[in-house]
């Protein structure tokens, strides 16, 4: 039979499928013996019949009520009864943690009665209205729906007239007159009165953290993080313990480690008398945690016993809510916290050292996206002008851009392609579009728990958090800073989430220590190094020592070959000829076009030869001793002739003046019509220029075979490879081999030494995955060209669709992410193990990679992984970030260490 309801006590972290994250560690604190509220959660299965059907299930109404029976028995306290009832707070929680769903309620089953038997006593008449005042202000906003500001409004204005500054200083007469104004304003908002009827109360509450998931801002996450639409969310619902309660009551935010570094320590903030979201929504100061110590001791050692626990029981960074209510300690959550990259590999090292977890698992929890961040640029040394403010660094990097004011205006100003910083005295939930579409947050209230910090943090931005030195006035569109410096909307500024210093202006960036390791050859740090080279070198080895796939460059030129090798490529998986063509050189391209007769033709060509030649013994000598697979030229010859447009107005303005047109100007005009094509993508280009135009690939080859011969006198291993673009047929592949051939034994024989270079193809072209077992009777290897066989498979044209449409595809959800950002696996992966299934079988030991865009993307290097490829190739700059992931994608295989 189907459940729809979990108590606690019956649930664990393995189920956060069903009870969501939140629900599924609360029971597994529950399991662990800490000190919980009591309390129960609906499934996310009961969300997923609401959200096809709805309607909850039938079912669920029974179940939460013998369950809130339950609670009711266990507690002593009921729900709505008028002399201290029974509160519970209705809290949401997927399987993945997500910003954008219902706000928790807090406060559930106050009323106009039984808000005077939570009051009994005169002590606690102020902290009753001060709880039916959040439940009437969360109730109306997130389940009623009135605007927040609203409410918001209320209470400052009251403030305002009773000359408090924060709401802990509000007076039970005050509050009394708020929660009848908030109801007021409910009536007016709603035409529906606030419900008196806890049950009713609770009812809704649920309901609309079902109707929460479709929510604009939850959704927009979810497509942001690629997470399911129909997974839907958990409901909480908790007994209340109230940190609103006076001074030795309080509630609070704790992480086992450092989130932004990764040290260990004691880091959180506290806020005494306060309630719920009161310490990371920025209303007043929140302290550091450490300073529980002194009103309440007790609860400040068992907190951090706890912490401890947590951390050994999760083997992991844990992110804790707590609340103390008149000195006692209640744990409200915990998770496996997010954190920095820098963070992430620190600790992954550390508790591998610490022997909590393996090094495998400490791969695992690194990631190439990561590695990413720790090689971004930051400000370099010219950083040392004055800053004109100096905040929290919440989240690490260095960001540029222009000040904004809102979160709307951070959209349109980078729809419209500027970069822009999102300048926030705190930020809310609503903030969340102009956090996505800035470069970095900053605030001036908040601590690194804040909401702009978590969720700068969880989105890779830039944060700098609390730099209270800035007063910040969104109406009048400005701040002022240290010194009284005043900065209008649309001045640049720069942020620097490392050391949390802002500067006018645009500083210059400079590379990263971690890139500085790189481009040093990635030998072992000394004990002097920066920390966070000391845990990428410890993580790269594991990585290294793990992966099966070997992980080579793109790179045309010995400088790129050079630095490929630096970041630990093990060969050039494509060496593009076509720059070969271009610049000074370009006449030489242009005289082999026109030539009139194979004589012209092979003059031209033979020109061209020699400089080709120099070009491979450059990178054959950067690469010595590593594979170089050498793409003969693929882009259509028109390519190298002048614009079209260009000749035609050149040639027409000498007419216009009464001289006749250059002779050659007219040639090339001709030619440049006559190879005119609609569609060059599909067109003469590839293996199809080589079977048309006479003595190029023999040239190429040539110059590769000849380039081979150079290197082998100087003593050198050159081991060059000459790979065939776009193939579509076997037949193609064996006309342009035999071509191979020839030359190779032309130049041997001249060298009187054998030159033997392996002869692949590329598979780019959907036939050609369908026919890979002909074709690899003619390969010696395959190389996956992704990029043209996504636009083929899909018949998509890359530079029409990207910018035409992709932004709509990707609104709508047809894909999740861009094609040609990562491997689609259905379609295009699927002509992949095609292609890999039907060579191998033909030739067994076919070599087999990929050199499309994709090969330097995480997720795509998994697919490539599981799809038993022998190599990825990508950017230079990209390698060790494939290298990390081939490790990791390696794991998999043999899940040990867990
Ligand atoms: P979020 O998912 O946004 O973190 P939570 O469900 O954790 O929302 O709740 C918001 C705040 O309310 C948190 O600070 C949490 O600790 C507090 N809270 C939730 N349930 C209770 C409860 N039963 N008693 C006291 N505080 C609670
Ligand atoms: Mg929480
Ligand atoms: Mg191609």
């Amino acid at each position: 039979m189907v459940r729809y309801v979990y108590d606690f006590s019956e649930g664990g972290r393995d189920m956060a499928d069903l009870l969501g994250g939140k629900g599924a560690n609360l029971a597994e604190m529950v399991r662990m013996g800490l000190p919980v509220p009591p309390g129960f959660t609906i499934t996310t299965e009961a969300c997923r019949v609401f959200l096809a059907t709805g309607e909850p299930p039938a079912e669920l109404a029974g179940e939460v009520a013998t369950h809130l029976s339950a609670l009711e028995q266990a507690t002593g306290r009921r729900l709505g009864q008028v002399d201290d009832p029974l509160l519970v707070s209705v809290r949401s929680g997927g399987r993945f943690s997500m910003p954008g769903m219902m706000e928790t309620v807090l406060d559930i089953g106050l009323n106009d009665l039984s808000v005077l038997g939570l009051g009994k006593s005169p002590e606690r008449e102020r902290f009753a209205w001060d709880s039916y005042r959040r439940l009437v202000q969360m109730f109306g906003s997130t389940v009623m729906g009135v605007d927040s500001a609203l409410f918001e409004d209320v209470l400052a204005g009251v403030k305002r007239q009773s000359g408090v500054e924060d709401d802990s200083r509000l007076d039970s007469c005050e509050l009394i007159r708020i929660v009848e104004t908030f109801k007021d304003l409910i009536r007016e908002r709603t035409g529906e009165e606030f419900p008196q009827d806890p049950a009713e109360q609770l009812r809704r509450a649920v309901l609309a953290v079902f109707t929460s998931w479709n929510g604009e801002r939850a959704r927009l996450y979810r497509r942001r993080e690629h997470i399911a639409d129909d997974l839907g969310t958990a409901v909480t619902v908790q007994t209340m313990v109230f940190g609103n309660h006076g001074a030795d009551s309080g509630s609070g935010v704790a992480f086992t480690r450092d989130p932004a570094t990764g040290r260990t320590g004691v880091y959180g903030d506290y806020l005494s008398d306060a309630q719920g979201e009161d310490v990371v929504a920025g209303i007043r100061d929140t302290v550091p945690l450490t300073d529980l110590e002194g009103p309440a001791p007790a609860a400040y050692e068992q907190l951090r016993g706890h912490m401890r626990r947590l951390e050994s029981h999760y083997r992991d960074l844990c992110d804790i809510e707590f609340t103390v209510e008149r000195g006692r300690l209640w744990m409200l959550q915990t998770r496996v916290g997010k954190r920095t990259a820098q963070a992430a590999f620190n600790i992954a090292g550390q508790l591998a050292d610490e022997g909590v977890i393996t090094m495998a698992e400490a791969l695992r929890r690194v990631s190439g996206e990561g590695l990413a961040r720790l090689m971004s640029p930051r400000f370099g040394a010219a950083a040392e002008g004055d800053a004109i403010a100096r905040g929290i660094p919440a989240s690490p990097g260095a960001a540029v851009g222009a000040a904004v004011f809102d979160a709307g205006e951070a959209v349109r100003r980078s729809a419209a392609g500027e970069q822009v910083v999102l300048v926030r005295q705190e930020t809310t939930p609503d903030d969340l579009p102009g956090m996505v579409a800035a470069q970095a947050v900053l605030t001036s209230r908040g601590g690194k728990t804040s909401h702009a910090a978590v969720v700068a943090r969880g989105m890779g931005k830039v944060c700098v958090c609390g730099a209270s030195e800035l007063t910040v006035d969104p109406a009048g569109r400005c701040f002022t800073a240290l010194g009284g410096v005043t900065v209008r909307e649309g001045t640049v500024i720069s942020v620097d989430g490392f050391t949390g210093e802002v500067r006018l202006g645009s500083v210059p960036l400079a590379d990263s220590a971690v890139v500085g390791y790189f481009e040093g050859g990635g030998r072992a740090p000394g004990d002097g190094a920066q920390q966070d080279v000391r845990d990428v070198h410890r993580l790269m080895e594991q990585a290294d020592a793990v992966r099966r796939m070997e992980v080579r460059a793109n790179a045309d030129t010995p400088e790129d070959a050079a630095r490929a090798r630096r970041f630990g490529a093990q060969g050039i998986g494509l060496c593009r000829t076509e720059h070969m063509f271009l610049g000074e050189r370009r006449p030489l391209v242009e005289a082999m076009i026109l030539a009139h007769g194979d004589a012209e033709r092979q003059e031209a060509l033979g020109a061209l030869l020699p400089m080709q030649r120099e070009d491979f013994i450059g990178i054959l000598e950067a690469m010595d001793g590593l594979p170089v697979t050498i793409r003969l030229l693929d882009p259509p010859l028109h390519e190298f002739l002048p614009d079209r447009t260009a000749l035609a107005v050149r040639i027409a303005r000498e007419e216009a003046l009464g001289g006749a047109p250059d002779a050659r100007d007219a040639e090339l005009l001709a030619a440049v019509e006559r190879m005119h094509e609609e569609n060059p993508m599909l067109g003469l280009r590839g293996v199809r220029l080589g079977l048309v135009v006479p003595g190029l690939v023999a040239m190429q080859v040539r110059a590769v075979a000849e380039a081979v011969v150079v290197r082998r006198k100087a003593g050198g291993d050159p081991r060059a490879e000459i790979m065939v673009p776009l193939v579509g047929t076997v037949e193609e592949l064996r006309l342009v081999r035999e071509e191979v051939r020839r030359v190779l034994g032309a130049v041997s024989a001249e060298a009187g030494a054998a030159v033997a270079c392996p002869v692949g193809t590329m598979i780019e072209l959907p036939r050609a995955a369908l026919t890979a077992g002909r074709i690899a009777r003619e390969a010696e290897f395959f190389s996956f060209g992704t990029n043209d066989l996504t636009q083929t498979t899909w018949g998509f044209s890359r530079d029409d669709v990207e910018a035409a449409f992709f932004s709509v595809y990707l609104d709508k959800g047809v894909f999740p992410v861009s094609p040609f950002e990562t491997i689609d696996r259905e379609g295009v992966g699927r002509l992949v193990r095609i292609a890999v299934a039907e060579g191998r079988a033909a030739r067994p030991d076919l070599k087999i990679g990929v050199c499309g865009e994709h090969g330097g993307d995480p997720e795509s290097v998994h697919f490539f992984h599981e799809a038993g490829l022998d190599y990825v190739s990508c950017s230079p700059f990209r390698v060790p970030i494939a290298r990390l992931e081939a490790g990791r994608a390696a794991l998999d295989d043999h899940r040990e260490g867990n």
